[in-house]
Protein backbone atom coordinates (compact mmCIF):
# COMPACT_ATOMS: atom_id res chain seq x y z
CA UNK A 1 0.00 0.00 0.00
CA UNK A 2 2.85 2.83 0.37
CA UNK A 3 3.63 2.33 -3.34
CA UNK A 4 0.09 3.24 -4.00
CA UNK A 5 0.16 5.76 -1.34
CA UNK A 6 3.16 7.39 -3.02
CA UNK A 7 2.34 7.22 -6.40
CA UNK A 8 -0.99 8.83 -5.07
CA UNK A 9 0.75 11.60 -3.47
CA UNK A 10 3.69 12.76 -5.64
CA UNK A 11 2.22 11.72 -9.03
CA UNK A 12 4.32 10.00 -11.92
CA UNK A 13 7.72 8.88 -10.58
CA UNK A 14 10.43 6.36 -11.30
CA UNK A 15 11.15 3.21 -9.64
CA UNK A 16 14.19 4.50 -8.38
CA UNK A 17 12.42 7.32 -7.33
CA UNK A 18 10.39 4.95 -5.23
CA UNK A 19 12.84 2.70 -3.89
CA UNK A 20 14.74 5.78 -2.80
CA UNK A 21 11.34 7.04 -0.95
CA UNK A 22 10.72 3.98 0.87
CA UNK A 23 14.33 2.52 1.92
CA UNK A 24 13.72 -0.22 -0.04
CA UNK A 25 15.97 -2.31 -1.89
CA UNK A 26 15.70 -2.29 -5.86
CA UNK A 27 14.75 -5.69 -6.34
CA UNK A 28 12.31 -6.19 -3.47
CA UNK A 29 10.87 -2.97 -5.16
CA UNK A 30 10.46 -3.83 -8.34
CA UNK A 31 8.74 -7.30 -7.38
CA UNK A 32 6.20 -5.18 -5.62
CA UNK A 33 6.12 -2.63 -8.91
CA UNK A 34 5.93 -6.26 -11.07
CA UNK A 35 2.81 -7.31 -8.97
CA UNK A 36 0.66 -4.22 -8.92
CA UNK A 37 1.45 -3.65 -13.07
CA UNK A 38 -0.35 -7.02 -13.24
CA UNK A 39 -3.13 -6.51 -11.34
CA UNK A 40 -3.88 -3.46 -13.70
CA UNK A 41 -3.36 -0.59 -10.75
CA UNK A 42 -0.14 0.64 -11.91
CA UNK A 43 0.74 1.55 -15.61
CA UNK A 44 4.09 2.71 -17.04
CA UNK A 45 3.71 5.83 -19.05
CA UNK A 46 6.10 7.93 -20.94
CA UNK A 47 9.54 7.19 -20.44
CA UNK A 48 11.48 9.81 -18.51
CA UNK A 49 12.13 12.44 -20.93
CA UNK A 50 15.29 14.61 -19.24
CA UNK A 51 17.51 13.91 -22.00
CA UNK A 52 20.01 11.91 -19.83
CA UNK A 53 21.84 9.24 -22.03
CA UNK A 54 21.38 5.46 -21.70
CA UNK A 55 18.53 3.38 -20.90
CA UNK A 56 15.69 5.63 -20.06
CA UNK A 57 13.75 5.19 -16.87
CA UNK A 58 10.39 3.56 -17.23
CA UNK A 59 7.82 6.06 -15.20
CA UNK A 60 5.38 4.31 -12.95
CA UNK A 61 1.72 5.86 -12.65
CA UNK A 62 -2.05 4.76 -11.26
CA UNK A 63 -3.75 3.20 -14.08
CA UNK A 64 -7.02 4.75 -15.09
CA UNK A 65 -8.97 1.77 -15.60
CA UNK A 66 -8.24 0.11 -12.38
CA UNK A 67 -11.75 1.20 -11.35
CA UNK A 68 -13.98 4.03 -9.95
CA UNK A 69 -15.17 5.69 -7.15
CA UNK A 70 -18.35 7.41 -6.50
CA UNK A 71 -19.18 10.55 -4.31
CA UNK A 72 -22.46 12.00 -3.49
CA UNK A 73 -23.58 14.75 -1.47
CA UNK A 74 -26.74 14.26 0.75
CA UNK A 75 -29.19 16.91 2.17
CA UNK A 76 -32.70 18.41 2.02
CA UNK A 77 -34.05 18.33 -1.34
CA UNK A 78 -30.14 18.02 -2.95
CA UNK A 79 -28.72 15.11 -4.58
CA UNK A 80 -25.05 15.49 -6.45
CA UNK A 81 -23.45 12.90 -7.76
CA UNK A 82 -19.70 12.33 -8.86
CA UNK A 83 -17.61 9.50 -10.16
CA UNK A 84 -13.83 9.72 -10.38
CA UNK A 85 -11.86 7.26 -12.19
CA UNK A 86 -8.39 5.62 -9.92
CA UNK A 87 -6.52 9.04 -10.84
CA UNK A 88 -8.51 10.72 -9.21
CA UNK A 89 -10.03 12.21 -13.04
CA UNK A 90 -13.52 13.62 -13.19
CA UNK A 91 -15.54 11.26 -14.98
CA UNK A 92 -19.18 12.17 -14.74
CA UNK A 93 -20.92 14.85 -12.68
CA UNK A 94 -24.51 14.38 -11.77
CA UNK A 95 -27.10 17.38 -10.91
CA UNK A 96 -29.96 16.19 -12.07
CA UNK A 97 -30.25 13.55 -9.67
CA UNK A 98 -33.32 13.41 -7.46
CA UNK A 99 -33.54 13.49 -4.09
CA UNK A 100 -35.39 10.78 -1.59
CA UNK A 101 -36.71 12.08 1.82
CA UNK A 102 -33.68 13.50 4.00
CA UNK A 103 -34.15 10.54 6.33
CA UNK A 104 -32.48 7.43 8.08
CA UNK A 105 -35.35 5.25 6.19
CA UNK A 106 -34.60 2.18 4.69
CA UNK A 107 -36.57 3.26 1.58
CA UNK A 108 -34.05 6.28 1.73
CA UNK A 109 -30.77 4.03 1.88
CA UNK A 110 -32.55 1.99 -1.15
CA UNK A 111 -32.34 5.18 -3.13
CA UNK A 112 -28.86 6.13 -2.29
CA UNK A 113 -27.59 2.29 -3.11
CA UNK A 114 -29.50 2.90 -6.50
CA UNK A 115 -28.08 6.24 -7.13
CA UNK A 116 -24.65 5.10 -7.11
CA UNK A 117 -25.27 2.08 -9.22
CA UNK A 118 -26.96 4.16 -11.68
CA UNK A 119 -23.98 6.83 -11.71
CA UNK A 120 -21.78 3.74 -12.24
CA UNK A 121 -24.34 2.84 -15.62
CA UNK A 122 -23.98 6.43 -16.94
CA UNK A 123 -20.39 6.52 -16.52
CA UNK A 124 -19.82 3.00 -18.59
CA UNK A 125 -18.65 1.63 -15.49
CA UNK A 126 -19.83 -2.60 -14.56
CA UNK A 127 -20.92 -2.59 -11.21
CA UNK A 128 -18.25 -4.22 -10.01
CA UNK A 129 -15.73 -1.80 -10.95
CA UNK A 130 -16.60 0.27 -8.25
CA UNK A 131 -14.37 0.32 -5.97
CA UNK A 132 -15.82 2.35 -2.64
CA UNK A 133 -18.44 5.07 -2.78
CA UNK A 134 -18.04 8.28 -0.31
CA UNK A 135 -21.41 9.72 0.93
CA UNK A 136 -20.94 13.74 2.45
CA UNK A 137 -23.86 13.68 4.32
CA UNK A 138 -25.79 17.27 5.87
CA UNK A 139 -26.04 17.60 9.85
CA UNK A 140 -24.13 15.88 11.96
CA UNK A 141 -21.96 12.42 10.67
CA UNK A 142 -19.90 10.06 13.55
CA UNK A 143 -16.55 8.73 12.99
CA UNK A 144 -18.01 4.88 13.66
CA UNK A 145 -20.57 6.30 9.91
CA UNK A 146 -23.51 7.42 12.49
CA UNK A 147 -25.56 10.03 11.17
CA UNK A 148 -28.15 12.67 13.01
CA UNK A 149 -30.30 14.92 11.13
CA UNK A 150 -31.15 18.33 12.93
CA UNK A 151 -34.85 17.15 13.70
CA UNK A 152 -33.18 14.04 15.69
CA UNK A 153 -30.79 15.12 17.19
CA UNK A 154 -31.09 14.06 20.00
CA UNK A 155 -31.71 10.64 19.38
CA UNK A 156 -29.42 7.93 18.70
CA UNK A 157 -27.57 8.08 15.58
CA UNK A 158 -28.88 6.20 12.13
CA UNK A 159 -26.22 3.76 11.55
CA UNK A 160 -25.69 4.90 7.46
CA UNK A 161 -22.67 3.35 6.99
CA UNK A 162 -24.11 -0.29 8.70
CA UNK A 163 -26.50 0.27 5.70
CA UNK A 164 -25.39 1.63 3.11
CA UNK A 165 -21.90 -0.69 2.77
CA UNK A 166 -24.02 -4.00 2.23
CA UNK A 167 -26.45 -2.81 -0.12
CA UNK A 168 -23.29 -1.62 -2.22
CA UNK A 169 -21.40 -4.24 -1.83
CA UNK A 170 -17.65 -2.04 -1.63
CA UNK A 171 -16.32 -0.14 0.64
CA UNK A 172 -18.47 2.49 1.86
CA UNK A 173 -16.96 6.04 3.53
CA UNK A 174 -19.51 8.39 5.03
CA UNK A 175 -18.48 11.83 6.45
CA UNK A 176 -19.74 15.52 7.28
CA UNK A 177 -20.87 17.80 4.06
CA UNK A 178 -18.52 20.30 5.03
CA UNK A 179 -15.44 18.15 6.01
CA UNK A 180 -16.39 16.78 2.33
CA UNK A 181 -16.67 20.24 0.52
CA UNK A 182 -13.22 21.12 2.45
CA UNK A 183 -11.18 18.24 0.81
CA UNK A 184 -11.93 19.02 -2.42
CA UNK A 185 -11.31 22.58 -1.66
CA UNK A 186 -7.87 21.27 -0.42
CA UNK A 187 -7.40 18.99 -3.07
CA UNK A 188 -8.49 20.85 -6.36
CA UNK A 189 -9.74 24.22 -5.41
CA UNK A 190 -8.60 27.35 -3.38
CA UNK A 191 -6.09 25.19 -0.87
CA UNK A 192 -4.72 23.27 -3.52
CA UNK A 193 -0.53 22.73 -2.38
CA UNK A 194 -1.37 24.42 0.86
CA UNK A 195 -0.15 22.59 4.14
CA UNK A 196 -2.29 23.92 6.07
CA UNK A 197 -6.03 25.54 5.54
CA UNK A 198 -8.96 26.58 7.53
CA UNK A 199 -12.64 25.98 5.54
CA UNK A 200 -16.21 27.63 6.59
CA UNK A 201 -18.90 26.77 5.20
CA UNK A 202 -22.34 28.86 5.67
CA UNK A 203 -24.95 26.21 5.29
CA UNK A 204 -29.42 26.47 5.63
CA UNK A 205 -28.93 25.21 8.87
CA UNK A 206 -25.59 26.14 10.35
CA UNK A 207 -22.22 26.95 9.72
CA UNK A 208 -19.59 24.19 9.03
CA UNK A 209 -15.63 24.15 8.94
CA UNK A 210 -12.73 21.93 7.54
CA UNK A 211 -9.45 21.72 9.35
CA UNK A 212 -6.13 20.71 7.36
CA UNK A 213 -2.90 20.61 9.15
CA UNK A 214 0.18 19.22 7.54
CA UNK A 215 -1.67 18.42 4.60
CA UNK A 216 -3.95 16.10 6.19
CA UNK A 217 -7.97 16.95 6.78
CA UNK A 218 -8.33 17.12 11.16
CA UNK A 219 -10.66 14.50 12.23
CA UNK A 220 -11.35 13.32 15.70
CA UNK A 221 -12.01 9.83 16.67
CA UNK A 222 -15.58 10.55 17.15
CA UNK A 223 -15.61 12.10 14.46
CA UNK A 224 -17.52 15.47 15.55
CA UNK A 225 -14.94 17.79 15.31
CA UNK A 226 -14.19 21.25 13.65
CA UNK A 227 -17.24 22.59 15.30
CA UNK A 228 -16.54 26.57 14.15
CA UNK A 229 -20.08 27.09 14.55
CA UNK A 230 -20.37 26.78 17.81
CA UNK A 231 -17.29 29.14 19.13
CA UNK A 232 -18.67 31.75 21.30
CA UNK A 233 -18.66 35.06 19.53
CA UNK A 234 -21.03 37.11 21.09
CA UNK A 235 -21.85 36.31 24.95
CA UNK A 236 -24.97 38.34 25.40
CA UNK A 237 -26.20 36.84 22.26
CA UNK A 238 -29.00 34.27 21.38
CA UNK A 239 -29.44 30.79 22.17
CA UNK A 240 -28.43 28.28 20.40
CA UNK A 241 -29.83 25.09 18.99
CA UNK A 242 -27.18 23.35 20.66
CA UNK A 243 -27.82 25.16 24.11
CA UNK A 244 -25.24 27.44 23.75
CA UNK A 245 -25.30 31.35 23.97
CA UNK A 246 -24.45 33.15 21.07
CA UNK A 247 -22.50 30.75 19.08
CA UNK A 248 -21.71 32.09 15.52
CA UNK A 249 -24.00 30.05 14.36
CA UNK A 250 -26.77 32.17 15.67
CA UNK A 251 -25.38 35.09 13.75
CA UNK A 252 -24.20 33.15 10.61
CA UNK A 253 -26.47 30.65 9.71
CA UNK A 254 -28.46 31.03 6.49
CA UNK A 255 -31.69 31.65 7.97
CA UNK A 256 -30.14 34.03 10.74
CA UNK A 257 -29.01 36.18 7.94
CA UNK A 258 -32.05 36.33 6.37
CA UNK A 259 -34.06 36.92 9.54
CA UNK A 260 -31.69 39.69 9.84
CA UNK A 261 -32.14 41.51 6.77
CA UNK A 262 -35.75 41.28 7.16
CA UNK A 263 -35.44 43.19 10.29
CA UNK A 264 -33.71 45.60 8.73
CA UNK A 265 -35.93 45.98 5.90
CA UNK A 266 -39.15 46.34 8.57
CA UNK A 267 -36.93 48.84 10.68
CA UNK A 268 -37.01 51.43 7.45
CA UNK A 269 -33.17 50.43 6.34
CA UNK A 270 -32.84 51.22 2.43
CA UNK A 271 -32.82 48.43 0.08
CA UNK A 272 -33.42 47.07 -3.32
CA UNK A 273 -33.74 43.51 -2.70
CA UNK A 274 -37.22 42.03 -2.74
CA UNK A 275 -39.10 40.49 0.43
CA UNK A 276 -37.68 36.84 1.39
CA UNK A 277 -34.43 37.11 -0.53
CA UNK A 278 -32.02 34.18 0.18
CA UNK A 279 -28.61 34.32 1.04
CA UNK A 280 -27.15 34.10 -2.28
CA UNK A 281 -29.02 37.31 -3.50
CA UNK A 282 -28.38 39.46 -0.27
CA UNK A 283 -24.69 38.60 -1.10
CA UNK A 284 -25.16 39.64 -4.68
CA UNK A 285 -26.90 42.90 -3.27
CA UNK A 286 -23.87 43.39 -0.67
CA UNK A 287 -21.47 43.65 -3.15
CA UNK A 288 -23.44 45.91 -5.60
CA UNK A 289 -23.98 48.67 -2.66
CA UNK A 290 -27.05 47.89 -1.33
CA UNK A 291 -27.38 48.99 2.68
CA UNK A 292 -29.33 46.57 4.38
CA UNK A 293 -27.82 43.42 2.78
CA UNK A 294 -24.19 45.55 3.53
CA UNK A 295 -25.28 45.68 6.75
CA UNK A 296 -26.12 42.36 7.22
CA UNK A 297 -23.07 41.51 5.86
CA UNK A 298 -20.88 43.51 7.71
CA UNK A 299 -22.23 42.25 11.16
CA UNK A 300 -21.71 38.64 9.60
CA UNK A 301 -17.70 39.19 8.80
CA UNK A 302 -17.00 40.44 11.72
CA UNK A 303 -18.51 37.46 14.15
CA UNK A 304 -16.90 35.48 11.07
CA UNK A 305 -13.32 36.70 12.36
CA UNK A 306 -13.68 36.05 15.55
CA UNK A 307 -14.57 32.93 15.28
CA UNK A 308 -11.65 31.90 12.50
CA UNK A 309 -8.95 33.65 14.93
CA UNK A 310 -9.33 30.92 17.13
CA UNK A 311 -9.31 28.08 14.59
CA UNK A 312 -6.51 29.96 12.98
CA UNK A 313 -4.45 29.96 16.77
CA UNK A 314 -5.18 26.78 18.09
CA UNK A 315 -4.09 25.06 14.91
CA UNK A 316 -1.67 27.16 13.10
CA UNK A 317 -3.60 27.74 9.68
CA UNK A 318 -3.18 30.51 8.12
CA UNK A 319 -5.05 30.12 5.12
CA UNK A 320 -8.65 30.46 5.68
CA UNK A 321 -11.18 29.50 2.51
CA UNK A 322 -14.51 31.09 2.34
CA UNK A 323 -16.94 28.64 1.22
CA UNK A 324 -20.86 28.99 0.00
CA UNK A 325 -22.91 31.67 -1.25
CA UNK A 326 -20.90 34.76 0.11
CA UNK A 327 -18.59 34.41 -2.53
CA UNK A 328 -20.99 36.55 -4.21
CA UNK A 329 -20.56 39.41 -1.55
CA UNK A 330 -17.00 40.06 -3.70
CA UNK A 331 -14.03 41.81 -2.79
CA UNK A 332 -15.36 44.01 0.19
CA UNK A 333 -16.80 41.54 2.51
CA UNK A 334 -13.77 39.27 2.12
CA UNK A 335 -11.64 42.41 3.13
CA UNK A 336 -14.13 43.18 6.17
CA UNK A 337 -13.28 39.58 7.31
CA UNK A 338 -9.62 40.38 6.98
CA UNK A 339 -10.40 43.47 9.05
CA UNK A 340 -11.46 41.59 11.88
CA UNK A 341 -9.76 38.74 11.99
CA UNK A 342 -6.14 39.79 11.41
CA UNK A 343 -6.06 41.87 14.83
CA UNK A 344 -6.60 38.80 16.64
CA UNK A 345 -4.08 36.59 14.92
CA UNK A 346 -1.04 35.61 16.54
CA UNK A 347 2.73 37.21 15.62
CA UNK A 348 4.14 34.47 13.61
CA UNK A 349 0.91 33.69 11.49
CA UNK A 350 -0.55 37.14 10.52
CA UNK A 351 1.91 37.52 8.29
CA UNK A 352 1.24 34.44 6.68
CA UNK A 353 -2.29 35.16 6.68
CA UNK A 354 -4.55 35.39 3.16
CA UNK A 355 -8.80 35.02 2.95
CA UNK A 356 -9.84 33.60 -0.12
CA UNK A 357 -13.31 32.55 -1.29
CA UNK A 358 -13.80 28.98 -2.55
CA UNK A 359 -13.33 28.26 -6.37
CA UNK A 360 -14.91 25.08 -7.16
CA UNK A 361 -18.14 24.98 -8.45
CA UNK A 362 -21.69 23.63 -6.51
CA UNK A 363 -20.68 19.69 -7.21
CA UNK A 364 -17.50 19.73 -4.87
CA UNK A 365 -19.32 18.41 -2.34
CA UNK A 366 -19.88 15.37 -3.74
CA UNK A 367 -15.97 15.83 -5.34
CA UNK A 368 -14.88 15.98 -1.91
CA UNK A 369 -16.83 12.28 -0.98
CA UNK A 370 -15.43 10.79 -3.86
CA UNK A 371 -12.29 11.54 -2.82
CA UNK A 372 -12.66 10.66 0.08
CA UNK A 373 -13.51 7.26 -0.85
CA UNK A 374 -10.38 7.30 -3.51
CA UNK A 375 -8.02 8.09 -0.67
CA UNK A 376 -9.05 5.17 1.16
CA UNK A 377 -10.02 2.85 -1.85
CA UNK A 378 -6.09 3.21 -2.21
CA UNK A 379 -4.94 3.38 1.13
CA UNK A 380 -6.92 -0.22 2.22
CA UNK A 381 -6.15 -1.75 -1.44
CA UNK A 382 -9.32 -1.95 -2.06
CA UNK A 383 -8.41 -1.15 -6.00
CA UNK A 384 -6.27 -4.30 -5.31
CA UNK A 385 -8.34 -6.97 -6.17
CA UNK A 386 -9.04 -6.43 -9.59
CA UNK A 387 -8.02 -9.27 -12.01
CA UNK A 388 -6.99 -8.16 -15.52
CA UNK A 389 -9.37 -9.97 -17.43
CA UNK A 390 -6.53 -11.89 -19.49
CA UNK A 391 -6.17 -13.50 -16.25
CA UNK A 392 -9.11 -14.42 -15.23
CA UNK A 393 -9.78 -16.16 -18.69
CA UNK A 394 -6.69 -17.81 -18.42
ZN1 LIG B 1 -24.06 26.43 19.45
Amino acid sequence: MQVLGLVERHGPTTRRALSDALGMHAASLNRLVAGLLERGVLRTVDSDATGRRGRPSEVIALDPDAGVVVGLEFGRDRLTGVVLDATGTVALVADDLEAPPFEGTAATFDALGDTVRQLARRAGVARERVRATGIALHDVVTAEGGWHTQERLHDPPVDALGELEPRLGHRVVVDDVSRAFALAEHRYGAGQGESDMVYVFIGSHGVGGGFFVNGRMVVSSTGICGEIGHVVVDEGGERCQCGGIGCLETIASQRALERRFEALRAAGVATRVAPGARLGTICRAAGAGDKAAGLVLADLADALGRALASAVNLLGTPVVVVGGDLRHAAGPFLARVDASLRPRVVAGLVQRLTVRYATLPPHAGAWGAATLARETALREGAFLDHVPSALAAS
